[in-house]
């Protein structure tokens, strides 16, 4: 069964579709559409811009489609950035202007009230328009200063506890098998292993 994935992130798709292998679907990338642009991501929730991608990605190419959105909550600061993680210092900000205004932001703010976490949902629109989301988090705590050069976005910056280490120090399959990705995949995956997976019939 192949499903398309509403990305145009080769690095995304490939760790996807390794992660996929032996489920039985086949992840078909939207390279192989070229004319298709997808949507901006103009949702109040990660829920629901990774449905505004995968229906999109569905409807234009009539194949069940998977997409999926992420991004940080701290719980300092209500939730923020959410789904501004990715501008949250203004549109095309670097990874380092995001996390040097996050810890500006919590600057004085005590580790015991620095919780946070990176959500992921992945969103599976079937072709008849039934829709199932998958989420996965990855609990942490947002440090005082930078530490490690593995991963990307707000990596440096975020203590997983019981490791005593930021995920930019975890190697890459480390963080590859407790991340929110991973979980939401985990998720994604066991559904498609069940009997029950009618989106894909
Ligand atoms: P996207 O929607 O998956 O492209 O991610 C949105 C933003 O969330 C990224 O640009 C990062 O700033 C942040 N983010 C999501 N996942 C991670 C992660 O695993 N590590 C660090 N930052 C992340």
């Amino acid at each position: 069964m192949k499903v398309v994935l509403a990305t145009r992130n080769k690095g995304k798709a490939r760790e996807i579709g390794r992660i996929l292998f032996g489920s039985g679907v086949e992840i078909v990338s939207l390279d192989e559409f070229p004319g298709v642009t997808l949507p901006p991501e103009t949702g109040a929730t990660m829920k629901e811009n990774a449905l505004i991608k995968a229906r999109a990605a569905s409807n234009v190419t009539g194949l069940p489609a998977l997409a999926d959105d992420s991004g940080l909550e701290v719980d300092f600061l209500g939730g923020a950035p959410g789904v501004y993680s990715a501008r949250f210092a203004g549109d095309g900000a670097t990874d380092e202007e995001n996390w040097r205004k996050l810890l500006k932001e919590l600057e004085g703010v005590p580790a015991s009230k620095r919780t946070a976490r990176f959500r992921c949902v992945m969103a599976l629109v079937g072709v008849d328009g039934g829709e199932r989301c998958f989420e996965g988090v990855f609990e942490g705590v947002i440090t005082g200063e930078p530490k490690g050069s593995n991963g990307f976005g707000y990596d440096p910056v975020f203590l997983i506890p019981s490791k005593g280490m930021t995920s930019a120090e975890l190697s890459p399959d480390e963080k590859n098998s407790i991340s929110h990705r991973a979980k939401a995949l985990d998720a994604l995956k066991s559904y498609l292993a069940s009997n029950k997976r009618s989106l894909l019939a």
